[in-house]
């Protein structure tokens, strides 16, 4: 996908702020936090929603959640954090390709508004 801003990250074009990457993960600072920790964790391959998970591309989300559990470990909030994902505008997607929002620092309240 030419316009998209988080192929563009997974493809090296933009720079950030990098926490983890592999073959077929990148995990980076989110720009504008909502938690003293705020990371998101994307599949390099564009997938544009939850709602485009299949049978085909799901084994690169049991890896996200292998590597957040790393990046946790690794940074000391393995006890203490929350994953997002917001599918559809509506739901608050504002980036059309799938991504995991790992938040920690701070208390959060349930249900989420
Ligand atoms: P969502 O609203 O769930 O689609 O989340 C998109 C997130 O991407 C927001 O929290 C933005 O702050 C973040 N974001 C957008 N562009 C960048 C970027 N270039 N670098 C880091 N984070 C970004
Ligand atoms: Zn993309």
């Amino acid at each position: 996908m030419s316009d998209c801003i988080f192929c563009k990250i997974a493809g090296g074009e933009i720079p950030t702020n990098k926490v983890y990457e592999d073959e077929t993960v990148i995990a980076f600072h989110d720009m504008d936090p909502q938690a003293p920790t705020h990371i998101l964790v994307i599949p390099k391959a564009h997938i544009a929603s939850a709602s485009d998970i299949t049978a085909q591309n799901s084994a690169v989300i049991a890896h996200i959640f292998e590597v957040i559990a790393k990046i946790a470990a690794d940074n000391g909030f393995e006890n203490d954090f929350r994953v997002v994902n917001n599918c559809g505008a509506r739901a608050g997607q504002t980036v059309h390709h799938l991504h995991f929002h790992v938040m920690s620092g701070r208390e959060f309240t349930w249900p989420a508004g």
